[in-house]
């Protein structure tokens, strides 16, 4: 029997690249569609390594219309998609604020609008908890408000969520949008991971690269805020559960025929951990130091942060595998099998 096609936008990217090969091992066959311009075309390889298996691959923008038809004439077993494509720095997106509308808005209504050509009316959206704010109850659940947002990122996945919404009521399309908490860590085989583009911006590629000389040193955004040892509080998650969340979201919009059409789910561990202790359990896992120094606070960071992951683990039938110590020692093996490689 032919295998279910799903259209994976910005599927060689960190969190794409993991979903993909979850997808394959568990029987879909993803149809990956990235224009590179944040990810690195070596991965395709390293997908075909870990699976056994190369997925077919578009190097397209998905906010050509031309081109995103031209994938799904030849792939009428599409049946779903993960849209992963878009741009994802906070601070960035601050400095270039059009630009994030741009993209992440056109990117979306692009390929609904081919979606809705096609008939295919399945789609799981690659959403953030940046949409909630700082919450004023913790841990925070899919009920509690939507603030406003403090980054024109988070706006768009305000926006976008605010789209997907309104598009499902209208009948022919079913939606579940996944908050995802802080990715971190990397594939166990070490040939897939967090490839940021410069200067990293997020805390686990700062760290890995601290810790093997890159960089000289991190700075902690902060040691004053209202938390147990004075950093942010935030809910790390490991790519590769996050990667069997989108499987099993792809497993419960195919198979459910009394589902809402718009659903949204937190997709975290449920626990809060600080930067410090973020940190510290790098150094104690993996052996090795990480110079710090503290400095101010960022602008737009919340102090604190967790999941309530229980509609997700009721619902979606998932639940986090990987500890803390799994997620830095495999953002750890990742970062120093990717430096041997490139030497
Ligand atoms: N952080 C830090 N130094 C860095 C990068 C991040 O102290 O160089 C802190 C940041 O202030 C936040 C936490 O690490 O409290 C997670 O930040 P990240 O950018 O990884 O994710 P965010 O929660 O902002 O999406």
């Amino acid at each position: 029997m032919a295998k279910v096609k799903i259209l994976v936008t910005g599927g060689l990217g960190f969190i794409g690249s993991h979903t993909v090969v979850e997808l394959i091992q568990s029987g879909f066959e993803p149809v990956i569609v990235d224009d590179l311009s944040n990810s690195e075309l070596f991965i395709l390889d390293r997908i075909e390594q870990i699976t056994g298996s190369r997925p077919e691959f578009y190097p397209y923008d998905v906010c050509d219309p031309e081109k995103l038809r031209a994938v799904f004439t030849e792939n009428k077993e599409i049946k779903a998609c993960i849209h992963f494509a878009a741009k994802k720095a906070v601070g960035e997106s601050m400095e270039i604020p059009l630009t994030y509308y741009r993209v992440n808005l056109v990117s979306l209504l692009t390929v609904l609008d081919i979606m809705k050509e096609f008939e295919v009316g399945n789609f799981v959206f690659s959403s953030s908890a940046t949409v909630y704010g700082q919450p004023e109850h913790l841990p925070v659940n899919e009920l509690s408000p939507l603030q406003k947002s403090l980054s024109s990122y988070g706006s768009t996945k305000q926006m976008a969520e605010d789209i997907l919404e309104k598009v499902s009521e209208t009948g022919w399309l079913k939606v579940l949008s996944l908050r995802y908490f802080n990715p971190v860590g990397a594939h166990k085989s070490s040939l897939i991971g967090e490839l940021p583009k410069g200067i990293p911006s997020n805390l686990m590629p700062y760290i890995t690269q601290t810790a093997i000389g890159i960089r000289e040193k991190l700075t902690i955004f902060g040691d004053d805020y209202n938390t147990p040892d004075g950093t942010c509080i935030r809910d790390y998650i490991h790519v590769a559960d996050l990667a069997k969340a989108h499987v099993n979201a792809c497993n419960y919009l195919l198979t459910r025929t009394d589902t809402s059409p718009y659903d949204v789910f937190n997709i975290g561990t449920g626990t809060g951990n600080s930067v410090l202790e973020i940190v510290k359990t790098f150094e104690k896992v993996n052996q090795v130091e990480v110079p710090y120094i503290t400095g101010s606070r960022r602008s737009g960071d919340v102090e604190s942060i967790y999941a309530g992951c229980t509609k997700a683990n009721k619902i979606l039938k998932w639940e986090a595998q990987y500890t803390l110590e799994d997620m830095v020692k495999d953002a750890w093996n990742w970062e120093k099998s990717y430096r041997k490689q490139i030497k």
